[in-house]
């Protein structure tokens, strides 16, 4: 594969510092799972959240400012992944395919960005389209961090696309579809995949959610909202004793777990 280094300033660095070991391995480096070019990237465990998540489950504070750790991306061939130790079978065709090589050269979106469409990219040529359509949105997350609406819109729209095309949704993921949808501006197909919700019955979070994201969808709100807004305090619940980090780097892109258990989070902390 002709692929032309790629290499993130930040991963530069890190390369930089790496120290060659006796047999011939950098200490703490990954070797990439595409190209097999070993770099050091950095250790990850995202902290407990404590802050309530957005309507879209972006998590919180703290874990809410760590994206810039969320991905690895090899310096060489610009294979992003949770691990990029680990990779599909084809993610190397993926990678080295026109398409990916004009995304990491798109100097027009912001670099932390491309590495969650990089990834995304994978994921969407490899079948796994609802993941791919996790990672758009983390880089729509960014786009919001920077102040970017345009593109924020438009990757919203494409991660809508991604999980309309793969396996039918369950209701907590149609929430954040809808969410979205709000958020992109499209309207009409936020509300429509609201009440088609609303109509199905969904468990009681979930109704609130929807409500409240019906209610912003009539007053034109694309705003940012958190879980806390939708749903009423928690006066009476089951203690809840075990807590868990997110599965930040799970096999599913980045999944945060289903938003039960992210309102199980929400209220146990707030309660
Ligand atoms: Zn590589």
């Amino acid at each position: 594969m002709a692929a032309p280094p790629f290499q993130p300033p930040s991963q530069q660095r890190r390369t930089e510092a790496a120290t060659a070991r006796p047999d011939g391995a950098a200490a703490g480096a990954v070797r990439c799972g595409v190209c097999g070019t070993e770099s050091r990237q950095p250790p990850f465990r995202p902290p407990p959240p404590e802050q309530a998540p957005d309507l879209d489950l972006r998590p919180g504070e703290p874990v809410r400012g760590t994206m810039a750790l969320w991905l690895q991306q090899c310096p060489h061939c610009g294979y992003a992944a949770p691990d990029i130790g680990r990779a599909h079978p084809g993610a190397a065709a993926a990678v080295s395919a026109a398409p990916f090589r004009a995304l990491l050269a798109e100097t027009s979106y912001p670099l932390l960005a491309r590495r969650f469409l990089a990834w995304a990219h994978v994921l969407e040529e490899t079948g796994a389209l609802h993941a791919a359509a996790e990672a758009t949105l983390q880089a729509a997350w960014v786009a919001d961090d920077l102040n970017r609406p345009d593109l924020a819109r438009a990757w919203r729209r494409e991660a809508v696309a991604l999980w309309r095309a793969g396996p039918p949704l369950d209701p907590e993921q149609t929430v954040r579809v809808v969410d979205a949808l709000r958020r992109a501006q499209a309207w009409d197909d936020a509300l429509a995949t609201a009440e088609a919700l609303a109509r199905s019955r969904p468990p009681e979070p979930v109704a609130q959610v929807i409500g409240l994201e019906r209610r912003l969808v009539e007053a034109r709100d694309s705003g940012r909202h958190t879980l806390a807004s939708a749903l009423p305090p928690p006066a009476r619940r089951p203690h809840v004793s075990h807590q868990r980090p997110p599965a930040l780097g799970s096999s599913a892109g980045l999944g945060f777990g289903g938003l039960f258990e992210r309102l199980r989070r929400f209220f146990r902390r707030g309660g």
